[in-house]
């Protein structure tokens, strides 16, 4: 009789960010995915955004997997993934206005996704505009994050609601948000709460055509022996559990917080690839100990506004903080994603500088360490012990790993042995064409 226990060999890719967000995970994603049949996102909501070019035209994606600008690519957001419908049928008006088709065909959203009510980012924006301020992207993420917790959310199947509930649900959460926080609602008020209502309802019915079981589906496209690709969203150091808390965001960004995000055990997760940029940037509040602190330095790294690389932010262009790449937070992120593979970006930058800083100790009050210190508070306290050098000269769309000069060769071998796994892809431009796979 044949056996009926089979051989698990899972065809699935995990992508993350190993620092602070930006690493330039889309590009990388936007390089792989032509290899998936499917791409899916697990976790984060429209608080994400990857850049990346079509057809030399830059696309910003908050929520819509990568994968949509291949037509025969299936794309899945998975329960764990925050549903912002507003934000996200404006997306998909974006995205098709690019000549992209997007239809239940090559999009499957989960149907039990909590969903983003006009509350939660009423209530985002109280906070940012008080003494409270996160610095968040008043997307509403960690008010639909606690309400998910709290157990009162709403997840995407009640889209199935007639648009008339949808609509009361929204502006009598909206009332009841303004009551509790001593917001008075005069005429004007009211009625941008019945147009937010009315806006969320119609979203959502468009969404419902959308709304699966993506689990299942996840599941049964890979036992059909498709490949998956699955993109985490945020990064590392922005882990809820994990990250330098309270400077994180409302969700697990490491491998395994993806995985279940769409509803893959640990047996299914195939290859994990960290994404770490060479000169890191950050935004938002919370220790960055390899923080260049010289602006002359720092500005010439950041680059131009109007570049599609330079280190701005997407929406506000506020310009981000830059650093030095840090081994050590890179370490633990190699071991709390079980990171196989690195994905080393924007390597092209580094010769701006005859000579670059790599982080591979910290002191702390006087103490010299490498492990990761798990508050922020002692982060804060962390001083960065480098190891200098050189970058050599300009390696601008090179493609092939032999054709980067040795100073550059000399930078990867340094992080490979430091964290122990290969650094396979390497980025040399913005472009996706401007990339080495190894
Ligand atoms: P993500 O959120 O991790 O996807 O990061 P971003 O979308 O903020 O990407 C950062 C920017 O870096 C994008 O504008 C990319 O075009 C750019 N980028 C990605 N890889 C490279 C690279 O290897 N070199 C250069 N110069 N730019 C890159």
């Amino acid at each position: 009789m044949q056996s009926t226990i089979k051989q698990k060999i899972p065809n699935t890719t995990i992508i993350v960010g190993t620092g602070y967000g930006d690493e330039g995970k889309g590009k990388v994603i936007d390089v792989l995915s032509g290899e998936f049949d499917v791409v899916c996102r697990g976790q984060g909501g429209a608080n994400a955004g990857h850049t990346f070019t079509y057809k030399g035209q830059e696309v910003n994606t908050h929520q819509l997997p990568s994968g949509i600008t291949n037509k025969d690519k299936l794309n899945v957001m998975g329960h764990g993934m925050f549903l912002d419908p507003v934000n996200l049928v404006q997306e998909i008006t974006t995205v098709r206005g690019l000549g992209i088709e997007i239809s239940p065909q090559n999009l499957a959203i989960s149907n039990t996704a909590h969903v983003v009510l006009p509350k939660h980012k009423f209530l985002d924006s109280l906070r940012e505009n008080s003494t409270a301020a996160q610095g968040s992207t008043k997307s509403g993420i960690s008010f639909v994050a606690s309400d998910k917790v709290l157990r009162v959310g709403l997840r995407s199947h009640e889209f199935a609601k007639s648009i008339d509930e949808l609509t009361a649900i929204a502006y009598d959460g909206l009332l009841q948000t303004a009551a509790e926080s001593n917001v008075k609602i005069d005429d004007t008020t009211d009625k941008l709460f019945k147009s937010q209502a009315s806006e969320f309802a119609t979203a959502a019915k468009e969404i419902e055509p959308y709304l699966t079981n993506t689990k299942i589906l996840v599941r049964e496209t890979l036992a059909s022996g498709k490949n998956i690709l699955l993109e985490g969203a945020q990064a590392f150091g922005l882990d809820i559990n994990h990250g330098k808390y309270p400077y994180v965001t409302s969700s697990e960004t490491t491998s395994v917080g993806v995985a279940s995000g769409v509803g893959l055990n640990h047996q299914q997760i195939g290859k994990v690839i960290g994404v770490v940029k060479a000169i890191p940037s950050k935004v938002g509040g919370g220790p960055f100990v390899t923080k260049i602190a010289d602006d002359k330095i720092a500005e010439l790294y950041r680059g131009n506004v109007k570049s599609v690389d330079g280190e701005f932010g997407k929406t506000t262009k506020r310009p981000r903080d830059i650093g030095y790449m840090d081994l050590v937070l890179l370490k633990e992120a190699v071991a709390i994603n079980g990171i196989d593979e690195i994905a080393l970006t924007k390597a092209d930058v580094l010769n701006k500088e005859p000579y670059t800083n790599i982080a591979t100790a910290y002191s702390i009050d006087g103490k010299e360490t490498t492990t990761l210190p798990s508050s922020a508070e002692e982060l804060s306290r962390a001083e960065p012990i480098y190891h200098k050098m050189p970058t050599g000269g300009d390696i601008k769309g090179v493609t092939k790993f032999e054709n980067l000069n040795q100073e550059i060769q000399n930078i990867i071998e340094f992080i490979e042995d430091f964290v122990g796994v290969p650094v396979t892809i390497i980025g040399t431009g913005p472009a996706g064409a401007d990339t080495i796979v190894r």
